[in-house]
């Protein structure tokens, strides 16, 4: 089985659109909020298929195809 999708490292590298929350198949993506308000996506690894939408539709990560 892949690894589950690492939609970002750092904070910087989201900006909390939630595209990849809306886009995901599986249900598999909640947004949880930081201690500062923002909303960041966490990937349940029970409910994700590897499907790797997610990171296609991630403004941020274009340049993987
Ligand atoms: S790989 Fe697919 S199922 Fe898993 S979190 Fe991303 S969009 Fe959802
Ligand atoms: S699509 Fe990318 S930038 Fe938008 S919430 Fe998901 S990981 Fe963050």
């Amino acid at each position: 089985m892949k690894e589950i999708p690492i939609l970002y490292n750092r904070k910087e590298d989201c900006c909390g659109c939630s595209a990849c929350y809306v886009i995901c198949p599986g249900e598999a993506i909640h947004m949880m909020e930081d201690e500062e308000g923002f909303e960041y996506p966490k990937v349940d690894e029970k409910m994700c298929i590897r499907c790797c939408l997610c990171i296609k539709v991630c403004p941020l990560k274009s340049e993987i195809s």
